[in-house]
């Protein structure tokens, strides 16, 4: 059994990021600024996207995304029962309801055919997330969306690298958000990014993430001199710091890097666990391009031997972290309470949410680590 403890989601952090962070304490410039300018221009590239606006959190953004859409109370969107509170959250802030509709057992995405039957005509918008990096059917969403005059924001939280069909995850709906949280792909610690083609949009975003002030705000203190500022909406104070954005402006310039470490990391797994009773992550289409998030195994009792929570704790006991996206949401107490969900209403995201697992998949993994996790995983099913 290895000695030190395998923390699951370790990001990766080397020099460059660490020069950065030093240069924005010492010319003592760590709000928003020339760095998150710079992080937000790199990531547009990378996602060949005409706008792209850091801010503090994924959940932020999702939250300015149904903002700008201006979603109303009573207004309905539709997302997924396989994702984490923050996509629910976002929407009830925005004062709209809600909806859930079921996954697809084998993408775990959400299911077209059940988003169509929890249209109501309250329905304004979609909130598809990409799980665990793989695209959900973007063509059949779209084509609901078009057919229904719906809104469509994608949660990219998992889906940095994620392509659907030669599209870029993020750009393919109205509004894109990634998060750069600790775990994520990409870090800043904390931090997100809104993205979208529509100009308006972003700059309703930019200014709705600083107070509402009118544009570039954040110049206010600097060396031209003293500018007023007018606050066009209330707001909210979503705005990256240069401290997050120094992190991120060099992690995105080793993203490919390290999705081809976690492709190899990815293959090793599938290959030393496909004699086990556990079922793997599903193959994904060839035009598709999976992001490469979230090893996911689904641990059923009956096939295994021992349940979820049995392997979590066995994991654990030998020095492994492990994860669990997610528990289907309804299985929450607010919302149940709230929203009155039932998750035997959800059944295929409260199959799985009963016996998925996640097998840590950082960048970080030695080829020792890998085989330290398998190694554990095989005793945990003997
Ligand atoms: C992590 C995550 C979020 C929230 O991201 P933050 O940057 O932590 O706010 C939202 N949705 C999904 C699917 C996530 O995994």
């Amino acid at each position: 059994m290895r000695d030190s403890y395998l923390v699951f989601g370790q990001p990766l952090i080397e020099q460059p990021e660490i020069d950065e962070v030093l240069d924005c304490l010492k010319t003592a410039w760590l709000g928003t600024g020339p760095k998150s300018a710079e992080f937000e221009r790199r990531i547009a590239t990378y996602k060949g996207v005409p706008h792209a606006v850091a801010l503090n959190s994924c959940t932020a953004g999702l939250h300015l995304a149904c903002v700008v859409l201006d979603l109303k109370p009573g207004d309905e969107v539709i997302t997924t029962p396989m994702t984490f509170c923050a996509s629910i959250n976002a929407i009830v802030h925005a004062g709209a309801q809600p909806v859930l509709a079921d996954i697809d057992p084998i993408t775990m995405n959400i299911d077209p055919a059940s988003v169509l039957s929890a249209i109501t005509p309250r329905t304004r918008a979609i909130m598809p997330v990409h799980f665990a990096g793989r695209a959900c059917d973007m063509d059949a969403l779209m084509a609901i969306a078009r057919q229904h005059n719906l809104k469509v924001i994608e949660d990219c939280a998992h889906a940095i690298e994620t392509e659907y069909k030669g599209q870029k995850a993020g750009t393919i709906g109205d509004l894109g958000v990634l998060s750069f949280y600790s775990t994520k792909n990409i870090v800043t610690g904390e931090g997100g990014m809104v993205l979208t083609r529509d100009e308006a949009l972003a700059k309703r975003a930019k200014m709705m993430g600083l107070h509402g002030m009118s544009a570039d705000a954040w110049k206010r203190f600097d060396d031209e001199g003293y500018m007023h500022y007018d606050v066009e909406e209330i707001g909210f104070k979503y705005n990256m710091m240069d401290l997050q954005a120094a992190i991120g402006m060099h992690q995105i310039e080793r993203v490919e890097k390290w999705w081809r470490r976690r492709q190899m990391i990815w293959q090793r797994y599938m290959e030393a666990l496909a004699d086990l009773p556990l079922q793997l992550p599903a193959k994904w289409p060839d035009d598709e391009r999976h992001g490469l998030h979230l090893f996911t195994v689904q641990v059923d009792k009956r096939r295994c031997g021992i349940s979820r929570d049995d392997m979590l704790m066995s994991l654990h006991q030998q020095n492994i972290g492990a994860g669990v996206h997610y528990q289907a949401i309804p299985e929450l107490r607010v919302y149940r309470e709230r929203f009155g969900w039932n998750s035997d209403d959800y059944p295929n995201a409260k199959a799985i949410g009963k016996c998925t697992l996640s097998l840590p998949l950082s960048p970080k993994l030695s080829d020792e680590d890998a085989d330290d996790v398998i190694a554990a995983v095989r005793s945990a099913l003997t």
